[in-house]
């Protein structure tokens, strides 16, 4: 018996005789499949070594040894792949890795929801309008926002002009990261411009400042330029929704002797697509990616169980992450049963918070909203969910932008109802701003904020 005896039967293809949620339904099936025989020849977008060395990292998350911050839009789109957009995202998510590193004292791992985030879950199929019935707008890779069948219309060429977003986007960050963008000597690069005009500015310089300090007193002391932190690691993630997407990407290393899927670093099965016996799970179970998993009030003890035996049956360090999103509200009552599941079962996890998509709600004027109030209490109450059950919050889940948008109410600035249709620009799920993203990571690291 190999190590992977499980996989005997396995192909990327096997999931097309399972049940599968929340797929487009292409009526043109000669281009669909013209158009994944294309990609499947395109060059991957990440390669396997990468993939192994954030799964160690997973694995070292696990351990205590380090902490996970994964955070982007909730859905990219293709306009999104835009200098200043990527540039600025990957602006916060350094800034909020600085505070965090500053204030747990261990290392950041940092995953963008980003270059590839083009697939959404919708909770119907149609949306109806003015007496009008039309395909939901179900992400960037399938169809288009505007409300006419044309654009609602599932286009398989979007699948390609997605890839080659997501190739220009990580290219960019890429570029932008062996250039010394993440380097600490140089946190000046990642300032935006409304920082100055920021409440969270003097906390946030100080910690800047503390950092520099020891840094500078390292080097003297080991007469040596401290390296490890230029050359900081970003990893890509995004919602393996898209199974025909998925599959395209999905390539055997020999090198390695698996499957792996190279359109990220780490996919996720959304909330909404985990069943057991589904076609999600038997895509993902064949594949050595770390792999995300969404965990919400519908889930038990069974089923999560049997995801880890299914997705991970040789307990292999560094692959599951489990991603619970409860809600404020909810969270004391769901989670703790299922981290004494999960505990039963022996295998290694990492934990993670996801405090956004429990806690959404609907303004009054229509516009879907999120409380940072509530978004606050999720994580602080599964911090002490998990250290009560003796279990450990390894790292979070946020969607952000780096734009100075106005989705969600609440943070240091009081945004209200009322400031929601300023700068609303999500086509799906409100984000954190700019400032209220790095005002969050201020709380999770412990600081005190005047
Ligand atoms: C999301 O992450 O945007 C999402 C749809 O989440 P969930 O599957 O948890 O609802
Ligand atoms: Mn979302």
């Amino acid at each position: 018996m190999t190590r992977h005896s499980h996989l005997a039967e396995w192909h990327p293809a096997n999931w097309q005789g399972k049940p599968a949620q929340q797929q487009p339904n292409y009526p043109d099936k000669v281009t669909l499949d013209a158009v994944v025989s294309e990609l499947a020849r395109l060059p991957p977008l990440v390669v396997s070594g990468e993939i192994e060395m954030l799964k160690e990292e997973i694995a070292a998350a696990q351990r205590g040894e380090r902490f996970v911050l994964q955070g982007g839009d909730c859905a990219e789109t293709l306009e999104d792949c835009a200098s200043d957009t990527i540039a600025k995202k990957l602006k916060i998510l350094l800034q909020m890795s600085l505070v965090l590193v500053h204030g747990l004292k261990k290392p950041v791992v940092r995953i963008g929801r980003m270059a590839g985030q083009y697939a959404k879950p919708r909770s119907a199929d149609t949306e109806i309008r003015g007496g009008v019935s039309l395909p939901s707008y179900r992400g960037a890779i399938v169809n288009r926002p505007g409300f006419s069948a044309e654009e609602r219309g599932p286009d398989p060429q979007l699948l390609l002009r997605g890839y080659e977003r997501a190739a220009l986007t990580l290219n960019f960050v890429r570029a932008l990261i062996d250039g010394g963008f993440a380097d600490l000597h140089h946190t000046r690069y990642w300032d935006l411009d409304f920082v100055q005009h920021s409440p969270l500015k003097e906390a946030y310089e100080r910690i800047v400042q503390s950092i520099s300090d020891s840094l500078s007193f390292l080097e003297a002391m080991t007469r040596s330029p401290i390296h490890e932190t230029s050359r900081a690691r970003f990893y890509a993630s995004h919602e393996g929704l898209h199974l025909h997407y998925e599959q395209a990407q999905t390539r055997y290393i020999a090198r390695q002797g698996r499957w792996y899927n190279l359109s990220t670093h780490m996919p996720w099965i959304g909330m909404r697509t985990a069943a057991l016996d589904g076609a999600h799970v038997e895509l993902f179970r064949g594949i050595a990616n770390p792999l995300g998993i969404k965990v919400g009030p519908a889930m038990n003890a069974e089923w999560i169980q049997g995801l880890i035996a299914t997705l991970n049956p040789h307990n292999e360090p560094g692959r599951i992450v489990l991603i619970h999103r409860m809600g404020a509200k909810d969270i004391d009552k769901y989670l703790p049963p299922l981290i004494q599941a999960v505990s039963a079962t022996g295998s290694p996890v990492l934990w993670l918070c996801d405090p956004m998509h429990g806690n959404t709600e609907t303004a009054s004027s229509g516009l879907k909203t999120r409380r940072f109030d509530n978004i606050l209490a999720e994580l602080e109450a599964a911090f002490r969910l998990h250290h009560e059950a003796g279990s450990r919050l390894g790292g979070v889940h946020i969607e952000l932008t780096g734009d100075n948008v106005t989705e969600c109410t609440g943070g240091a600035r009081g945004l209200t109802d009322a400031d929601l249709a300023r700068a609303y620009r999500s086509q799906v799920d409100p984000r954190l701003n700019y400032e209220q993203s790095l005002e969050l990571a201020m709380r999770i690291a412990g600081l005190h904020i005047p």
